[in-house]
């Protein structure tokens, strides 16, 4: 994501290939089965937030398995509705949480109608975002949900015989304001859905009536339109709430530019699109990524996607990076791209572990960031609760801030870019948590600067009040 409030430039790009590197450890085929199976079965997710006391019984993370939707658009009447399917695990018995911006229409649970008054909302604190949670006590173990809603966003967008739709994501929360929840978030603004740490795969039948012109799907997963005239979206198993870009979108209007590059280890074929109007953006897009995409694997390592999309916008959108793709304009792309590498190569599981890839990503591109004194750093990049899915804004200062004064550190050891390197090849396709990224730099860094190395990590996360 860019900030727009400020000149640096950030956001993200795709782990196709990563998918079964990223497979949860309930893919395993006898995990599928039954309560008693999963019994002897390890955490699913140490990154999980731990569950909470609620109105009568715990209110419990879950964890998704597989998600199927159908979302079906009747053009004529402007009407958008919607069924989502999840097979979902708890490893404690209580009250189900779920992220999803919207009402249900109904509600099934494990194939039992269930009243709507069970749908609920709740704060973990007053300064955290909500959740919804079903008040239903359910058996630690498998289940199945099904939920019937309406689409509402706005950027759903009617227009003559068709429509369009954007799935896009905003992922910075700015300082001191409270998100829009129609605006800010993931995929859960759209369709039933989990926090960034659940990686799981979907599908999503798109069903598109009384249409008077032919639509095209761009996506950063794989595509299809069947014979009966609908569009299939598969996400691999390596995807979470923010990894996925689908927009649907009547191709008269688009101009789109392709090709591929030869990378380091392969070839990446990309795709990039603007409106007819944007179409002279399309060239300067190609130069940015390949030039980006040179000097990042010069410095990181092979680019961790096979493909890259990007749909192009003008300099009055906000900017989103997507796993092997980006919604960006011409400014920000490098930013996007960069975001490739951590954002959306290594993910962040929470919002409080967001400001790392922003950090990184500005970073990256901008190695020289001056390197101020340990007492000049000054943050609550980190701390915010688990349960809180957006990044605070100050992540574009603080986090590179924080990069420059490690990288002047280690200069003795080449920099921080080499151990960036190392960080990336172990981790891309996970999601990891923040602390790891701190441990990671301690774990290399000699015994004499361990303790500025977590001084400056307690400092950009959780400022003393006193310098
Ligand atoms: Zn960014």
């Amino acid at each position: 994501m860019q900030n727009r409030s400020r000149s640096t430039r950030f956001t993200l790009g795709l782990a196709l290939i990563l998918s079964s590197l990223a497979c949860k450890r309930f893919n395993d085929p006898q995990s599928q089965t039954s309560s008693e199976d999963l019994a002897k079965l390890p955490q699913t997710n140490t990154l999980m937030p731990s569950s909470l006391s609620g109105p009568g019984a715990r209110l419990v993370p879950i964890d998704i398995q597989e998600a199927r939707y159908q979302i079906s658009f009747d053009i004529p009447h402007h009407k958008a509705e919607g069924t989502a399917q999840l097979t979902f695990v708890m490893q404690e018995g209580g009250y189900p949480i779920l992220l999803f911006r919207n009402a249900p229409q109904s509600l099934t649970l494990d194939g039992e109608a269930q009243a709507l008054g069970l749908w609920q909302e709740f704060s973990p604190d007053p300064k955290a975002e909500s959740f919804a949670f079903i008040k239903k006590n359910l058996a630690r173990g498998e289940h199945t949900l099904t939920i019937a809603f309406e689409v509402h966003t706005p950027f759903l967008q009617w227009d003559q015989g068709g429509l369009q739709l954007m799935t896009i994501g905003s992922d910075i929360r700015e300082l001191g304001q409270k998100p829009d929840p129609m605006v800010s978030g993931f995929l859960e603004k759209y369709v039933p859905s989990n926090y960034e740490w659940d990686q799981f795969p979907s599908h999503y039948t798109f069903v598109l009536q009384g249409a008077s012109h032919d639509h095209k799907v761009m996506s950063n997963a794989s595509v299809a339109l069947d014979a009966q005239g609908q569009w299939h979206v598969d996400t691999p198993a390596s995807f979470n709430s923010s990894a996925l870009w689908i927009h649907i979108l009547d191709p008269k209007h688009f101009a789109v530019r392709e090709g591929s590059i030869s990378g380091l280890s392969r070839s990446l074929a990309f795709t990039l699109y603007a409106p007819i109007s944007r179409a002279e953006d399309l060239p300067r897009a190609e130069d940015i990524l390949r030039a980006t995409l040179a000097r990042l694997e010069a410095n990181l390592g092979p680019f961790p996607h096979s493909r890259y999309i990007a749909g192009l916008h003008g300099p009055s959108e906000e900017s989103m990076e997507y796993v092997g793709g980006a919604y960006s304009d011409l400014g920000t792309l490098d930013h996007e791209i960069a975001h490739s590498y951590f954002g959306r190569g290594v993910m962040p599981a929470k919002g409080r572990d967001g400001w790392l890839d922003e950090a990184l990503a500005t970073w990256v591109l901008y190695p020289a960031w001056p390197a101020g004194s340990l007492e000049s750093l000054k943050g609550t990049v980190g701390s915010a609760s688990p349960y809180d899915s957006l990044t605070d804004s100050q992540a574009y200062t603080v986090g590179p801030s924080l990069m420059a004064y490690l990288n002047s550190l280690r200069k003795d050891q080449g920099g921080l870019m080499p151990l960036l390197r190392r960080f990336a090849e172990a981790n891309v396709g996970r999601t990891i948590a923040w602390e790891s990224f701190r441990d990671f730099v301690i774990a290399d860094t000699p015994d004499i600067q361990k303790d500025l190395v977590n001084a400056a990590f307690g400092r950009a996360i959780e400022s003393p009040s006193t310098p």
